[in-house]
């Protein structure tokens, strides 16, 4: 199902003991803690792109105390993942959401991210689901119709690729920052619904629609780790106590179906 990231190759990538091989003899290291780095040098825009170490650590202690399960479980709710699912999240982070869903409902995941320490710390802690890194942006490492389902919480848009690498009758879920998420450090923001519909419109049709919002009593390090996650720059003195609102919009996609041109 993993095709090869170089440019004009896309062949499928076969698994051997230590690393992904094509037919073209483009290789891929397999890491020691199981994920596979399949980023191309034109994918990246500095030499460590995405998320800092310091991001996904904040943000898988957040997740770890279970701020954000009201999230997870909105995001269950509306997508009713079955163990028969083939799932891809793209823009993954640490991993908490997929990684969690699928050890509750037993399907295949396949999280991809550009960020190391991302699948890093995602490989380590569900080490039976396949973690890859690479630039979805520009172009997912699956083959066609490979996923019964797609996911992008706060993270990855690339409606043209979601539709190839999904199967004519999948799924695809997308979570933004509400209006009010975080809306206490960082004033109200905008509604991003429209405008999301609209960026998947030529390729999805939405079916749902459901904002998932919770709030949360955060002790300063909490507080601390929640500015580090949005890098917000850290204040000289040490963040206070606060109740915090997070809140996502969820848009449920089904993909539309192309007629092609015999
Ligand atoms: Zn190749």
């Amino acid at each position: 199902m993993l095709v090869c990231p170089v440019r004009d190759c896309h062949r499928p990538l076969q698994r051997e003991e230590r690393r992904l091989v094509c037919e073209r003899g483009h290789s891929f290291d397999i890491a020691r803690s199981g994920y596979i780095n399949l980023l191309q040098p034109q994918d990246r825009r500095s030499s460590e792109p995405g998320d800092t170490l310091a991001a996904v650590a904040a943000r898988r202690r957040l997740h770890d105390r279970g701020f954000t399960g009201p999230l997870l479980d909105a995001i269950a709710d509306l997508v009713c993942p079955t163990p028969n699912d083939v799932v891809l999240d793209a823009g993954c982070g640490d991993g908490f959401y997929l990684g969690t869903l699928a050890r509750k409902a037993g399907f295949s995941a396949h999280g991809v991210d550009i960020a190391v320490p991302a699948i890093e710390a995602a490989a380590r802690r569900y080490p039976e689901l396949e973690w890859i890194v690479a630039n979805a942006d520009r172009f997912v490492p699956y083959a066609d119709h490979s996923f019964s389902m797609a996911i992008s919480i706060t993270a990855r848009m690339n409606p043209a690729e979601f539709r190839r690498v999904l199967r004519e009758d999948g799924r695809l879920l997308i979570a933004v920052p509400s209006a009010d998420d975080l809306s206490e450090l960082r004033g109200s923001g905008h509604d991003r619904t429209a405008r999301t519909v609209e960026t998947f419109a030529a390729e999805f049709a939405l079916v749902d629609q459901r904002r998932a919002t919770t709030m949360a009593d955060l002790d300063s390090a909490a507080v601390q780790d929640v500015l580090l996650s949005i890098y917000r720059p850290m204040q000289s003195r040490p963040a206070e106590a606060m109740r915090l609102t997070f809140s996502l919009d969820l848009l449920l996609f089904r993909p539309r179906l192309l007629f092609r041109p015999r």
